[in-house]
């Protein structure tokens, strides 16, 4: 029996026949001293609703309840993991809620109508980044969740939370930036999953912010997707569909610098002069 009174998570995998499939992204983590620190990572669980994106055989989930998430919503789309997640169900009675379904298909806002959300997550990694953009893009903003803890491969975390002139620093970071603050908490090595991914992961902390600039996020996508597909060029020739010197003289910069070069205060100025 592990610590919070349930088999170790070696057994249940055995036990549920539960070996990884690459298509639905999994890369498990059986360390609860691990997905312990993932669950602290996320702030005080007191009293809050996490959703979690893809349980698997529940790991993260059980240091969620662990740490005292008050309800967890766990969306996994992989059938069968349900017996494995019932038997946590069942240790913590009326406190996990386990959805059938696929994450990207999922209405999150309606999940906790009023209840404190806490968005955390071990993504998988093929579709972690659409999940990301689906979240910072939600109308009305603020947000349905109060903070988002999420693992991604360490490049995608780079560029989740890149400064303008790094070479990480694009349509990502510009969206990330612009409606959080975020902030990589801690790598964790291949190793530590099973079976291990290719490359390290790392967990990313992002709280929305109340009041970003005020922009639309589908104007803002159509610069920075403008800017940075043609990231070497000029922006009067990167933007020249969008309006090209014209709009860029509209808001005082300079044609000849290039997409990296701009702040998140400068992309939100160009996407609301368009
Ligand atoms: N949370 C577990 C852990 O940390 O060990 C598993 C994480 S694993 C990286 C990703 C999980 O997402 C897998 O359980 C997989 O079945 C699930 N998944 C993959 N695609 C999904 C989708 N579209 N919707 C919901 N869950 C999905």
């Amino acid at each position: 029996m592990s610590s919070d009174g349930l088999p170790p998570l070696r057994d249940v995998i055995t036990r549920h026949g539960l070996m990884a499939k690459k298509s639905l992204g999994q890369n498990f983590l059986l360390d609860l001293n691990l997905t312990g620190k993932v669950a602290r990572a996320a702030g005080n669980l007191e009293g809050a609703t996490v959703i979690e994106v893809g349980p698997g055989p529940g790991g993260l989930t059980r240091a969620l309840l662990a740490h005292g998430a008050r309800r967890v919503i766990a969306v996994e789309r992989d059938e069968r993991c349900l017996t494995a997640l019932a038997e946590i169900q069942e240790r913590y009675p009326g406190r996990l809620e386990v959805l059938h379904g696929d994450a990207l298909k999922t209405d999150f806002r309606s999940l906790a109508e009023g209840e404190t959300v806490r968005i955390v997550a071990n993504l998988p990694y093929n579709i972690g980044t659409e999940l990301l953009v689906g979240w910072l893009t939600a109308e009305p903003w603020p947000p349905f969740y109060a903070s988002m803890t999420l693992m991604f491969q360490r490049e995608v975390a780079e560029r989740i939370v890149a400064a303008p002139g790094s070479g990480s620093y694009g349509r990502l970071a510009v969206l990330a930036g612009w409606r959080t603050q975020a902030r990589i908490a801690f790598d964790l090595p291949a190793q530590a999953f099973t079976p291990p991914p290719k490359v390290t992961s790392a967990v990313v902390h992002l709280i929305p912010r109340l009041e970003p600039l005020p922009c639309e996020a589908s104007k803002l996508a159509r610069v920075t997707q403008a800017a940075f597909g043609q990231r070497r060029k000029m922006l009067r020739q990167s933007l020249k569909s969008l309006g090209g010197e014209a709009l860029l003289e509209k808001v005082g910069i300079d044609g000849t610098r290039r997409a990296e070069t701009l702040s998140v205060e400068e992309f939100v100025a160009l996407a609301n002069a368009t």
